[in-house]
């Protein structure tokens, strides 16, 4: 071992000297070597307090703590740091200001950051092996970090808001996340999707700043929408694309495709043709590869009526690049004069239903805010919800959602 001065140098324990040292080699082959640093506070720093940051004169008394580091010296290493407590005449008892260390951890700021960094890439069983850590002690850390971290978002100078739900735990339950979109900034995440279930966000963003909202960009979700009304009398409900295209996916070309495999019962090729091609048909056509796309294209040629729910498809998706809404609305009439002469009830139902919500959806010429955001949100959570099996913490995982979007300006 080197010399407690050395070791002191290289740990970086700012404030504290070496004590007694030790090494732990195991001498099974497989065992983790370890490595324990007794720190001792130096004497001459003043002491001041944890909670209040407090210049503090009298000590109450001292105490310990074990307090797993980065690993050093290939070993697993843990440092028994003796401190002061004081009487904060703000705080009442607390410990000493550690610069390195939070008041309560078990484990320094900078490991804690490192199981951070790590949890944002590879699932947490990963993060604990990698660091000798029980899964529960990194989902803990990497909790405790985010919640220091990410405070309280800032609400001030918001105009508009993006409202979207995703299913936690298999569907079984709902949340609702509300996000910035222009930023890309989480901010609020709660459970359910009712009325009274995204109450608090207005609650807490005031009454001024809900009377500032402009729009709020969301799926066609009614208490969403009376919510929104309550709160903020001036905002415009904006519906995005994203949305309606999964909606008309669902209630238009899925239920076309199962009429059809009915409809083909004596024809057992061709239904098994049109069966099998969900997939296909719901994707974006973009995203299909070129073997997929020719069978995308011979299904279309073969069957009439996929062919006319896909092409309209398409091309109601162009209706959100229109800026004028004279135009937008010239578009739209075409649009559902032939869904309507097309003969097909589901798709006829569909128009029928927009048509009742034009104002929302032709309310993006004024507000042409990038749907593809609330769609990439509602992509990473399904990300994060699997790379976090076994979560069964919603605080946590609402914390990780509000990680991963931070938005572009902070
Ligand atoms: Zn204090």
């Amino acid at each position: 071992m080197p010399g407690k001065e050395y070791i002191a140098e290289l740990g970086d324990w700012q404030g504290f000297a070496v004590g007694t040292t030790g090494r732990l080699d195991s001498d099974a082959s497989d065992a983790v070597s370890k490595v324990w640093i007794e720190l001792f506070p130096d004497r001459s720093r003043p002491v001041s307090c944890s909670g209040c940051g407090g210049v503090v004169e009298s000590v109450h008394d001292w105490t310990q703590r074990w307090v797993r580091d980065l690993p050093a010296w290939g070993a697993e290493t843990s440092l028994l740091v003796h401190f002061r407590r004081m009487k904060c005449a703000r705080c009442g008892t607390a410990m000493e200001e550690i610069p390195w260390l939070s008041p309560y951890a078990r484990v320094t700021k900078r490991l804690a950051q490192s199981v951070a960094r790590l949890c944002r890439e590879v699932p947490i069983r990963h993060v604990a092996e990698h660091f000798g850590l029980s899964w529960d002690r990194v989902k803990r850390i990497h909790k405790a970090y985010l919640k220091e971290e990410l405070g309280e978002p800032e609400l001030s100078g918001i105009t508009e808001i993006g409202m979207d739900e995703f299913a936690i735990q298999k569907g079984h339950r709902y949340a609702t996340v509300i996000i910035e979109p222009r930023t890309r900034r989480v901010l609020w995440v709660g459970r359910g999707r009712g009325r009274e279930d995204v109450r608090p966000f207005f609650e807490k963003l005031g009454k001024q700043a809900c009377e500032q909202l402009q729009a709020a960009v969301m799926d066609m979700w009614e208490p969403y929408e009376q919510e929104v009304r309550m709160h903020c009398p001036n905002a415009k409900i904006v519906y995005d694309l994203f949305h309606i295209k999964s909606k008309y996916g669902r209630e238009v070309v899925d239920r076309v495709r199962v009429d059809e495999a009915n409809r083909l019962k004596r024809d057992r090729p061709a239904r098994q043709v049109v069966k099998g091609a969900k997939w296909i048909l719901l994707r974006n056509e973009t995203n299909l590869r070129p073997n997929d796309r020719i069978r995308l294209r011979e299904l279309l040629a073969a069957n009439h009526r996929l062919a006319t729910v896909h092409v309209l498809k398409e091309d109601l998706a162009h209706l959100w690049d229109y800026k004028y809404e004279g135009a937008a609305r010239r578009f739209w009439k075409a649009w559902y004069d032939r869904a309507i002469r097309s003969r097909i009830e589901p798709l006829k139902r569909f128009a029928k239903l927009l048509k009742e919500r034009l104002p929302g959806i032709l309310a993006h010429c004024k507000h042409a805010l990038n749907t593809s955001v609330i769609e990439g949100v509602n992509n990473k959570i399904k990300v994060i919800k699997r790379m976090a099996y076994g979560f069964r913490d919603d605080e946590y995982f609402f914390l990780r959602i509000r990680e991963a979007f931070p938005g572009n300006c902070g």
